[in-house]
């Protein structure tokens, strides 16, 4: 059993805690469980856990102040709300946590499902070491990073989805770890300094990539993500050109995703040089919209021309009618502004249905491709022109 996946259970029904725990440690955990909001506090700082499932409504304190509590001793460990309130309840209890610096990292609605449990169980399993500075920066001179692509694809109103593009998305093949996601080493790399280095690497490399599928005839635009702390290089609209240029591919075919402009300390530093990639052509997109990272004055301060809908948002859309409410209302807003909408996190064939009658322009998700090595993209693609069948035959 492991000694570095610590996994506290707070509830305070012996049957929920029995079960969590039965399978989190088939699973490689070592538990410890917690029936009463003192006890959780007690063993916070005893057996330090690496994750925490937290019930929210405990009889000797409300989960507000259970969440309070846990800010105070300033654990660091992922939060996962479980409870069976409404959604939009765990939502704000969940902002709060954020607000006092926990990590909260979703909610687990119960009754618990043994495959959700075990999914998010494994998905947080922390591997028997947590990448480096000094690691990053030898991926970085090694060429350990590599990029991963996810197919983009346009909704037609007959039924039709055409891919268009693909997002370009950041892999670490390390030596020892495998193949490490972004979400464990962009912030490391914002960090330490090496996020320019490593946005230089994804950029020269998916250009490439993309200049190659290009001659190959396949006629796709690239996203790439652009971290905000980089949106202060005066000279990067017209470095980004100079690649294009020795690339020979159009700046039309390449947006760049940012998030959280808002939160930059210098917002006329960005607008100029958002404006100035925007006037060389290159597209612009708001990315992770829904969340508390992207926000509605960014839209008319900032030169954007797409919106991408936050994939936790797009993976509730077949289950909640909130947030189809939201992202209907999020479209009409964005296509009022005359900027076109991109919805991730499509997993679902009936989240399709929905989003075409929404008008939603493009979509992005498990569904049409998960992100593939760039060998894998032409195949994908021709798989989801096959699978795209109009709806209306012409006669
Ligand atoms: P993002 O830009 O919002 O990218 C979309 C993320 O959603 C990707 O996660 C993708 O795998 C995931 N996703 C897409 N469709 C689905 C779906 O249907 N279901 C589920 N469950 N997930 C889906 P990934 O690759 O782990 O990337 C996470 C984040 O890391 C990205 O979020 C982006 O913010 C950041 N990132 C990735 N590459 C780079 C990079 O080169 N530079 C910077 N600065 N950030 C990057
Ligand atoms: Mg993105
Ligand atoms: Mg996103």
């Amino acid at each position: 059993m492991s000694d570095i996946n610590r996994l506290l259970v707070v509830d305070d029904q012996a049957d929920i805690l029995d079960f969590v725990a039965t399978v989190a440690e088939l699973v490689g955990y070592r538990v410890a469980t917690a029936d009463n909001a003192q006890r959780a506090f007690a063993l916070l700082r005893e057996f330090d856990p690496s994750l925490v499932i937290l019930d929210l409504q405990m009889p000797d304190m409300d989960g507000v102040e259970v969440i309070r509590e846990f800010a105070t001793y300033g654990t660091r460990a992922p939060i996962l709300i479980s409870s069976g309130m409404d959604p939009r309840v765990l939502t704000s209890v969940e902002q709060l946590g954020l607000t006092q610096g926990l990590n909260m990292i979703g909610t687990l609605q119960k009754p618990l499902s043994l495959p959700d449990l075990e999914a998010v169980l494994k998905g947080q399993l922390v591997n028997a070491q947590e990448p480096t500075e000094r690691d990053l920066r030898q991926a970085v001179e090694k060429d350990e990073l590599t990029v991963y692509y996810q197919p983009q694809a346009d909704l037609l109103l007959d039924g039709g989805v055409v891919p268009v593009g693909v997002e370009a998305l950041v892999r670490w093949n390390h030596p020892v770890l495998g193949l490490v996601m972004p979400d464990r080493f962009i912030s490391l790399a914002e960090q330490t300094g090496l996020i320019g280095a490593l946005t230089d690497c994804v950029l020269k490399s998916s250009i490439a990539q993309l200049s190659a599928w290009r001659g190959q005839g396949h006629k796709l635009s690239l996203a790439v993500n652009l971290s905000p702390l980089l949106v202060k290089d005066l000279d990067f609209p017209d470095r980004l050109s100079e690649l294009m240029r020795s690339n020979k591919v159009p700046n039309s075919e390449l947006t760049i995703e940012i998030t959280e402009t808002a939160a930059l300390e210098d917002p006329g530093l960005t607008r100029d040089i958002l404006t100035r990639l925007r006037v060389k052509n290159f597209g612009l997109s708001l990315d992770d919209f829904g969340t508390g990272h992207s926000s509605l004055t960014q839209l008319y301060k900032m030169p954007f021309n797409e919106i991408k809908i936050d994939r936790s948002l797009g993976m509730e859309l077949h289950a909640s009618s909130e947030a189809r409410t939201i992202t209907r209302s999020i479209i009409d807003l964005a296509h009022n502004l005359g900027l076109t909408v991109c919805t991730e996190g499509v997993e679902q064939s009936a989240t399709v249905d929905f989003l075409r009658e929404a008008k939603c322009d493009r979509i992005q998700g498990y569904l049409i491709g998960r992100p593939m090595a760039p060998a894998l993209i032409p195949t994908a693609l021709a798989r989801i022109v096959e699978h795209s069948r109009p709806r209306v035959a012409t006669a």
